[in-house]
């Protein structure tokens, strides 16, 4: 069976990146009929954020990806917090020093400074492991017989527990995204698995809850593979099955050079987290619910990180994604972060929301059309969401259905008012009048049949119509927009121009 989980530190608020890998163990676990594991990975205390754990379960929950088990839901498999699975984990680091595969060792941070500034004086990288051990230059750790060990822990001093990593062995790790993977254990080092403080590493606590939680598929961005090797050691050392692992390709600068920033996708004035985040300064970051995304939109355009589906196919559903995805089909090269695209996406989805719902939003958006009918509302909404991407586009699109131009744009009065004009003007008032009833096809036909008769250009009544109408050259038929508003307040609107 499969089940996956999804280990966010709560450091913050999730990066785009954690959130496409949330989704993506989401739609495999969904794929597989598994199970989606939250496990907060909360043993740095010192980078620990108030908050961060409920922020990562509240975008969740608004990305429609909830957990199956997590801590609030719990599972079978709980605690599903590492603060509180902290009692079991020195067992494990205690069995691997009985059985030889890791050990104790002193070093306090000023050795391992000058280590580091002796091997860089030499060109070298300090790596700490069997051949600084065997060299004898870390006399604080496997040198030391069991009895100063004992006394030295009885003494109170700082000590941690490092994993023995072997020595002149070649390690064969797969990935189902990178495939082989061959790794050379003199470059590892002995990582440290446990602390003084009671407290695991991040690669002792995630082994033994993976192991402990069953989890059948551990899908992580790529900044964890350069751990594959340790992990695949671990679970060697313990003699547990290993889970399958996939490390999901790096997200990109939308120029494909250097990893996504914060700064640069906000110069782009695009968030990289999903809901806004308020740090403890009171510094507000954007996110994607604030600034209007759908969410339909934003999963869409998070799937296309590192994924796509071999065919045509852009639009896709959560139902839809479940079933496409295939890990498989996941890019091993880094994915380019397309700001464009996640707009077009939003822009897309837009136009298959109901113009009811549209409208009830924008009403909300807007307290100054509290009053207008929700029919009137609607009837603008399918009028002008086909150029709106966001509905806080809307107001600029369609105020002019609502209230008359106060002013008139000045490049557009330049090109609608020639000599003429008001003379034009003065005879379509009439004509407007005229008009036996106000449906958009008599107002058509009525002021069409006018200009056709007059032999004139389209342009000469048209264009300072509309600017009577919207205060500038754009917006929707010129029709619908008399209809909408009506003929009475048309024929002011243009007495209003001229005037
Ligand atoms: N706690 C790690 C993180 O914050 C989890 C990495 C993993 O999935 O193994 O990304």
């Amino acid at each position: 069976t499969v089940r996956v989980r999804f280990a966010p530190s709560p450091t913050g608020p999730l990066h785009i990146g954690g959130v496409r890998t949330a989704l993506f163990n989401y739609l495999f676990a969904k794929k597989h009929g598994g199970t989606f594991v939250l496990r907060v990975e909360d043993t740095d205390q010192k980078r620990f954020v108030e908050g961060a754990e409920d922020y990562i379960v509240n975008a969740m929950n608004w990305l429609d990806i909830p957990f199956d088990e997590s801590p609030n839901k719990g599972g079978d498999f709980g605690p599903y917090r590492q603060s509180e699975r902290k009692h079991l984990y020195k067992q494990y680091a205690d069995q691997l020093i009985t059985e030889g595969k890791a050990y104790y060792a002193f070093d306090t941070s000023e050795q391992l400074d000058a280590h580091r500034k002796d091997h860089e004086a030499k060109g070298k990288t300090f790596i700490y492991n069997w051949h600084n051990r065997e060299k004898g230059r870390l006399v604080n750790s496997l040198v030391l017989s069991e009895a100063e060990t004992k006394a030295k822990i009885d003494a109170g001093e700082d000590y941690v527990m490092r994993f023995k990593s072997p020595q002149d062995e070649t390690l064969h790790l797969k990935d189902i995204i990178r495939g082989d993977i061959s790794i050379d254990t003199n470059v590892l080092d002995d990582k440290v698995l446990f602390k003084s403080d009671g407290m695991p590493t991040y690669h002792l606590a995630n082994i033994v809850d993976d192991h402990l939680m069953e989890i059948s598929h551990v899908i992580r961005g790529e900044e964890w593979l350069p751990s594959l090797a340790l992990h695949h050691q671990l679970y060697s050392a313990f003699s547990w099955q290993a889970p399958q692992f996939a490390h999901l390709p790096l997200i990109m600068n939308p120029t494909g050079k250097g990893k996504l920033s914060k700064r640069h996708a906000s110069k782009l004035g695009i968030p990289v987290f999903p809901l806004e985040w308020i740090n403890a300064e009171g510094e507000t970051s954007m996110g994607y619910k604030e600034e209007g995304y759908f969410t339909e939109a934003v999963l869409n355009f998070l799937a296309f990180l590192g994924w796509n589906p071999g065919t045509e196919q852009e639009i896709f559903s959560l139902e839809e994604l479940i079933s496409a995805f295939d890990l498989l089909k996941v890019n091993k090269a880094g994915a380019r972060f397309d700001p464009d695209k996640t707009k077009w996406f939003n822009h897309h989805y837009m136009q298959k929301q109901s113009n009811k719902d549209l409208a009830h939003a924008f009403k909300n958006a807007n307290p100054n059309l509290s009053d207008i009918d929700d029919n009137y509302v609607e009837l603008v909404v399918k009028l002008i969401k086909e150029r709106a991407t966001f509905i806080s586009d809307f107001w600029n699109l369609s105020h002019f259905f609502f209230k008359s131009p106060t002013v008139y744009d000045e490049k557009a009065s330049k090109k609608a008012i020639k000599v003429g004009t008001k003379e034009l003007m003065l005879e379509l008032i009439d004509v407007l009048q005229g008009a036996n009833d106000s449906s958009k096809d008599a107002l058509q036909n009525t002021v069409k049949g006018w200009i056709t008769s007059k032999d004139i250009g389209f342009g000469k009544v048209m264009m300072p119509l509309r600017l009577a109408l919207v205060g500038a050259l754009q917006g929707p038929d010129v029709f619908d927009i008399m209809f909408m508003i009506g003929k009475a307040e048309s024929i002011k609107r243009v007495q209003n121009l001229i005037e």
